[in-house]
């Protein structure tokens, strides 16, 4: 039975139709990548061993039909030093991004060491700390211009995030991991853990996201080859039409040519009994709704 509500006189349905099948189950993060062997920050080769089995239906499915099987471009941009370090300071709790950093002093891999962010201003809008401390990076916390003077570099908590987080949600999800049991946000053409969308580190490793991982999360099988530069591959993921949808898109086309095709020969033959008299048949065939059909 359809779900109904009354109001007064009106009587409202739902807008929810049954389908044929039941809806899909989400594909979660780990469904869709949990075999992939661990790789470093900058990992470059383009060709390594899987390192074991698929372990869900989904990750069966991506493998496709691979003669040998060989893992492609499961390769992630080489980060900085301080951005490694940041991501190596992210924990693994689900839901983790920059404002889980701690403000600490860190000897990066380039032998240089970081600094400690120093809030220097008082923030009109958040007030002080619980412990008394000021808030503020810069004399626009006060309601001033901003000054260049007061801009740090090499911190672990990146300066620019607490100057302009009032303006912008708190800059939520920066430096995020994505989580085991949850799902892919859009996928992007270049991950940056600064970017629009910078939830693009490892549920578990200190990286960001590989070309074979951003693929998965399109739906791209594992025999699908993509070249040119990281970058370049990352664009021709993160720029595609997610082939499931695409197949998705194109069946249903087929079916709804098929079901016109099924409708509409009866008026087409009437026009054309009125018409050519004796060329119904080859009429038909040529029709556009047949030849469309067969195609898609
Ligand atoms: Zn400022």
């Amino acid at each position: 039975m359809q779900l109904s509500v009354q109001v007064d006189e009106r009587r409202f349905m739902s807008n929810i139709t049954r389908m044929v099948s039941a809806p899909f189950k989400t594909i979660t993060i780990r469904d869709t990548m949990s075999d992939l062997p661990d790789i470093r920050n900058g990992a470059k080769a383009e060709e390594i061993s899987y390192q074991g089995d698929p372990q869900s239906h989904f990750q069966k499915l991506i493998r496709g039909r691979q003669h040998q099987p060989i893992l492609r471009d499961h390769i992630c941009k080489d980060m900085n030093a301080l951005v490694h370090a940041r991501m190596q300071h992210i924990p693994l709790a689900p839901g983790s991004d920059w404002r889980s950093l701690p403000n600490i002093e860190v000897r990066l891999s380039d032998g240089t060491k970081s600094k400690k962010l120093q809030y220097t201003h008082h923030d009109k809008r958040n007030g002080k700390a619980s412990n008394g401390n000021l808030r503020g990076v810069c004399s626009c916390a006060e309601g001033k211009q901003c000054d260049p003077m007061d801009r740090q570099f090499n911190t672990i908590v990146p300066w620019c995030l607490p100057h302009t987080g009032n303006r912008h949600n708190h800059w939520a999800g920066l430096y995020g991991r994505l989580e085991w049991d949850g799902f892919f946000s859009t996928t992007v053409t270049n991950p940056e853990p600064m970017g629009k969308q910078g939830r693009v580190l490892h549920p578990e490793q200190h990286r960001v996201v590989s070309v074979r991982e951003c693929a998965r999360s399109q739906g791209f099988p594992d025999t699908y080859r993509f070249f040119g530069t990281i970058l370049d591959r990352h664009r021709q993921v993160g720029n595609a039409v997610p082939p499931p949808m695409g197949r998705a898109i194109g069946l249903e086309l087929k079916k709804s040519l098929e079901w016109k095709a099924q409708k509409e020969p009866k008026q087409e033959e009437e026009e054309s009994v009125k018409e050519e008299g004796m060329e119904i048949e080859s009429k038909i065939e040529e029709s556009p709704v047949k030849a469309g059909s067969s195609k898609c």
